[in-house]
């Protein structure tokens, strides 16, 4: 028992990057998918594990956070649907990858103007970091005056399985770029896999190598018979694999989805994976843990698998074309009469969240719902 004690308090004492060397010297090269999965989710080292990464102190900033009038736009849009979707009185709302808890203390607040709409919510915050989840719980407890834990039900899940099946909606901001990608690259023997392999010169511990043998038949999507060697396409397997099973919930209950990320609408070649640190680059195989890894989302893979597995499916739209549809504008001026000296910071807000030199163009909107519903507002 000691020894165990003992090798345990020797473990903890190694970086990930050490845990992550070990590995593979044992089992060989991993793909990216695992080294982002360990990177970012490693129970005790990973990147999301012991810290808040968001703000001017952090790493990054999201649109939830730049200003209330993304999660109010939000809050209102969700109310609208549940009021298309027949006024459910008893519906799950999981939102995916919470963050600090703000878009969806935004999301009660606004949801508010749509009569029943928050009363019928049960909630579900699918997270993964106990820091963050404590955030959250801070935040949403100071919003609603502790309303959301007495009647709303609140509670935290690992993933969508462990919330009920029944009519629901769900929201993901940011959060599908997270989930791991594998990365594939053309070579004059066809497809291989990039794997992270442990170098043995230059500063950097990892270095990319390419997998001996073709990946299996079918994971390379189709529609790249024009790649040239060296071209490389992302796949994100966890990505494919929740959005079939949210669509799949879509066929068998009354419900709607809502997703915003940064990605591109078509599937092509091209290398996304980044890693963010203090609101800057750096080279995602430097020191994992330490950053923010994403990956753009491949939005036309998405939706092909949401529409396969039985979802009506509405977008992407460009963020500043959805939240210019639904009232952006209009809410930003509210805001300036209500207090003319924030009038300047207002305005630099709303031109970062829906201008194309923001936010507005790279960040993508689609809205998956159960088949025969009407389509959503902003999607028309
Ligand atoms: N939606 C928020 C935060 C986006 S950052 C916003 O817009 O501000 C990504 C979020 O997903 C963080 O809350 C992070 O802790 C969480 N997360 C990352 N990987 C996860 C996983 N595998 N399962 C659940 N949550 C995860």
């Amino acid at each position: 028992m000691a020894g165990n004690a003992f090798r345990a308090e020797i473990l903890i004492m190694l970086t990930l990057s050490d845990k992550i060397r070990q590995q593979i010297v044992s089992d060989g090269p991993i793909t990216i998918a695992k080294y982002m999965e360990e990177a970012m989710g490693h129970p005790r080292l990973g990147y999301y594990m012991g810290k808040d990464p968001f703000g001017r102190a952090g790493d990054f900033i999201t649109a939830p956070e730049i200003s209330q009038m993304f999660g109010e736009l939000i809050g209102l849009w969700c109310g609208y649907q549940w009021r298309g979707m027949g006024e459910e009185k008893q519906f799950n709302l999981i939102e995916f990858g919470p963050g600090r808890g703000t878009l969806m203390a935004d999301i009660l607040r606004a949801g508010r103007g749509v009569d029943g709409f928050v009363e019928s919510i049960s909630l579900s915050l699918v997270e993964i970091s106990p820091v963050l989840k404590g955030v959250q719980e801070a935040t949403l407890l100071s919003s609603t005056g502790g309303e959301v834990r007495r009647t709303r039900g609140l509670r935290w899940i690992s993933q969508l399985a462990e919330s009920p099946d029944g009519p629901f909606a769900a929201v993901a901001n940011e959060f599908i770029d997270v989930l791991g990608i594998r990365q594939y690259q053309k070579t004059a023997e066809g497809w291989r896999e990039r794997l992270v392999d442990v170098s043995e010169e230059g500063p950097l511990m990892f270095r990319f190598v390419l997998s001996e043998f073709p990946p299996e038949v079918g994971i390379v999507p189709k529609n790249l018979k024009d790649a040239r060697i060296d071209d490389v396409v992302e796949v994100s397997p966890s990505a494919i694999a929740l959005i079939q099973e949210l669509a799949s919930r879509l066929k068998r209950n009354p419900g709607f989805v809502l997703l915003i990320d940064y990605g591109h609408n078509f599937t092509a070649c091209g290398e996304t994976l980044q890693a963010v640190k203090d609101h800057d680059y750096h080279n995602p195989l430097n020191n994992p843990g330490s950053a923010d890894l994403t990956a753009h989302v491949d939005f036309e893979a998405l939706c092909k698998v949401a529409t396969e597995f039985g979802a009506a499916v509405y977008g992407p739209v460009t963020q500043g074309a959805f939240l210019t549809s639904l009232g952006i504008h209009t809410r930003a001026r509210n805001l300036v009469d209500a207090s003319p000296a924030n009038a300047r910071e207002i305005d630099e807000v709303l031109a970062r969240l829906t201008s194309d030199d923001g936010m507005g163009a790279l960040f993508k909107v689609v809205a998956l719902t159960s088949p025969g519903f009407p389509p959503p507002i902003g999607f028309q």
